[in-house]
């Protein structure tokens, strides 16, 4: 059995003040709810600035939140002016960093040999990656949206061990759905899920296909997160944006989440 996870990505929200506040309350929540983190994970990906202060935070008050980054350098040390290495935020207690965002795909030069090169540095540094993939609008049209996404998955994963890609998470971000209020149906991220879950047994094994959780990524909200989980079986939670700035917001959807999972 996977368990569940809900990843909230701050993206460039939030300073270390606001991080903070947001984290202490999202915990607050979930503690009036007697949330049971035994069988869902939760965790939030601050911007760099942020996450020392979630560090703090989290292990004052032995919060059970996890945290990550949201990108990471190919690189361990040295002249690289504003780069943040992995073993720099293994040592904060980052357990993921995402990878390939759409975001950093469109307006950074991350290319297919860069984010080989970033899971690598994650994986070694102990943590693990949240590997982005996605259609636009353009391929959805075609009709090539699954081998594209599951084409991504194959570019950045297929020189990986066993063991390695075992570590993976794959977040299934269609980028017509970032940010626009247009979610998946249940049936297009399940379709998703189950190609991407298919490519890891061909590939590798039966046992990596059934550890790699598999999230679903854009547009997802308190109102739409219940009806997704419950209907998309190969899917192991989601990645969130805008609504995860919002405890209040944030606390409910990692709720029905754990609930819709729960009663799968
Ligand atoms: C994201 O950026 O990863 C994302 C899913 O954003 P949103 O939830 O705002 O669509």
């Amino acid at each position: 059995m996977r368990k569940p996870i809900i990843v909230g990505n701050w993206k460039m929200n939030l300073d270390h003040l606001e991080a903070t506040y947001c984290v202490q309350k999202l915990a607050w929540l979930l503690r009036d709810a007697h949330f049971d983190y035994s069988s869902c994970d939760v965790a939030v990906m601050p911007p760099f600035t942020s996450i020392r202060s979630v560090e703090v935070l989290v292990e004052a008050d032995r919060l059970k939140i996890q945290y990550g980054a949201q990108t990471v350098s190919v690189t361990s040390q040295g002249a690289f002016t504003g780069d943040v290495s992995a073993d720099m935020l293994a040592a904060l207690g980052c357990k993921y960093v995402i990878v390939g965002h759409s975001e950093r795909r469109k307006y950074h030069p991350e290319d297919d040999a860069t984010l080989v090169d970033q899971v690598r540095a994650i994986l070694a540094a102990g943590m693990q990656p949240i590997l982005c993939v996605g259609e636009s609008y353009d391929e959805r049209k075609q009709g090539i949206e699954l081998e594209y996404a599951v084409g991504q998955v194959n570019d950045i994963t297929r020189d990986l061990s066993e063991e390695e890609a075992a570590n993976m998470l794959v977040a299934y971000e269609p980028v017509w759905a970032i940010g626009t209020g247009m979610v998946a149906t249940s049936k297009t991220a399940q379709d998703a899920a189950h190609a991407i879950r298919q490519h890891f047994a061909t590939v590798f094994s039966a046992k990596v296909a059934d550890s790699v959780r598999i999230l679903y990524g854009g547009s997802v909200n308190s109102s739409n997160a219940s009806q997704l989980m419950s209907q998309a079986r190969d899917m192991d939670g989601f990645l969130v944006g805008g609504s995860s700035l919002d405890p209040e917001e944030f606390d409910k959807i990692v709720r029905l989440t754990q609930k819709a999972a729960k009663q799968r």
